[in-house]
């Protein structure tokens, strides 16, 4: 077996040990092979799955909950809501009086997939939106080449506000937004991540390993398989590293097609 299919497989693993727990906490003991209905607002058809523990709160029925071990914690809409309304008009870092929006995040509630930026530049504290500049733009067609659109997946980042001149996140800034990135990613509960970068793979994974290392194999965040990949802006500097990206990308699709996850639309070849 190839490194990255032990790694995929390790990721896989912890994430059907994570979903057991959680289900032996609720009092939902087992494993279910066939699911009885797609998640209300998510764009793919899940035929046979192996269950997750928190897509199966009935959102059909609008509950919208699960269980988190002191009681029921919002998910999806609501639930990214509870994050926002916690955030506020943030004054947490000092990134707070050079911002002109804060960037929370677009896209799905309840996506399967979830793509996690370093933090917005110009265009996006001028838009409130993540990815809507150059880089974006390119995130963008990338996300399309997949067979999926941006409303189809969540977009965020690991900090909401612009760093001045678009230096690198500071460890006090990181220190007091990702703590939201957390809150938004148990809100929405996607199957598989993609960090894009550096700074967002080496910030949920705790690895300071370099991205050109970490690109390409699965790991696992909180049980989620999570896929670190080149930033489209480095892909903007050297394009002759999109090749590597769209293997990654390639991979992330492969690797949800095994759970029944297919894209709306067909990959691009
Ligand atoms: N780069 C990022 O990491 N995030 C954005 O939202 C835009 C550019």
């Amino acid at each position: 077996m190839a490194p990255d299919d032990v790694e995929e497989l390790r990721a896989i693993v912890g994430q059907l040990r994570t979903n057991l727990e959680a289900r032996g906490r609720s009092g939902l003991v087992g494993v279910v092979t066939t699911k009885s209905a797609p998640k209300a607002a998510a764009p793919v058809a899940a035929a046979a799955v192996v269950e997750h523990e928190h897509e199966h709160e009935h959102e059909h029925e609008h509950v919208n909950e699960h269980e988190d071990g002191g009681g029921k914690a919002k998910t999806g809409k609501a639930g990214l809501k509870v994050v926002r309304d916690e955030l506020g008009d943030c004054k947490r870092c000092k990134l707070a009086p050079s911002r002109t929006n804060l960037v929370f995040g677009v896209g799905n509630p309840d996506a399967d997939l979830v793509f996690v930026g370093e933090a917005p530049g110009a265009d996006e504290d001028a838009q409130g939106e993540p990815f809507v500049g150059k880089a974006g733009q390119l995130l963008t067609k990338m996300i399309e080449a997949m067979g999926y659109t941006r409303a189809d997946v969540y977009i965020c980042n690991v900090l909401k506000c612009r760093p001045p001149g678009n230096r690198n996140p500071e460890p006090d800034e990181v220190a007091s937004c990702e703590p939201f990135l957390k809150k938004q990613l148990a809100a929405i509960r996607p199957r598989m991540i993609v960090a894009l970068g550096k700074f967002a793979a080496q910030c949920l994974l705790r690895d300071d390993t370099p991205i050109t290392r970490l690109r390409g194999g699965f790991r696992s965040y909180e049980g989620i398989p999570l896929m670190p990949t080149l930033h489209p802006a480095y892909l903007l500097r050297d394009p002759s590293k999109k090749k590597l990206a769209w293997e990654d990308l390639k991979a992330v699709n492969a690797a949800l097609a095994r759970v029944g996850i297919h894209p709306p639309r067909p990959p691009a070849g």
